[in-house]
């Protein structure tokens, strides 16, 4: 089935948010925003999942950007692709960097560079950054049975 296309309006209506926070949440690089050819952006019901769950982050564990940024960056992204020791070695996301990978998409080698982030594990799955808990846990997993 195709994931409906919502406009940033129609988005701000349904989480009673205003259009400037969703749009500074994308300059802060918390969500990736999908674009059509003509640039116009539109979000998916994934989109307004994550949306809510940055709301939450704020709202109900006190969290500030820069606070959900540093948590993004303790996804573990070269235990989910998985990397190479020698990818790794040379990558800064995993010799410690406080911003998640997609936004340091720039720095990095491989084929990071130019995968779509949205498609990708690491992105999907911080989606679920409400129980930080369960989501180490889930990686546990998946560094046991690599995606
Ligand atoms: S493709 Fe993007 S989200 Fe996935 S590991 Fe690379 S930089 Fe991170």
């Amino acid at each position: 089935m195709e994931d409906k296309k919502l406009k940033i309006g129609e988005v701000s209506r349904r989480l009673d948010v205003a259009v400037e926070t969703i749009r500074m949440y994308e300059r802060e690089g918390l969500i990736i925003v999908a674009k059509t050819k003509s640039g116009q952006r539109f979000y998916s019901e994934d989109d307004l999942h994550w949306l809510n769950c940055i709301r939450r982050l704020i709202k109900e564990q006190g969290l500030n950007i820069e606070g959900i940024r540093r948590l993004l960056s303790l996804i573990p992204c070269w235990q989910i692709k998985p990397c190479s020791q020698k990818d790794r070695a040379e990558c800064p996301a995993f010799k410690g960097s406080i911003k998640p990978c997609w936004m340091i998409k720039s720095d990095l080698k491989g084929d990071c560079r130019s995968s779509d982030c949205r498609q990708c594990h690491v992105y999907l799955n911080a989606h679920e950054c409400t129980n930080l808990k369960g989501l180490l846990q889930k990686y546990t997993q998946i560094k046991n049975n690599p995606v």
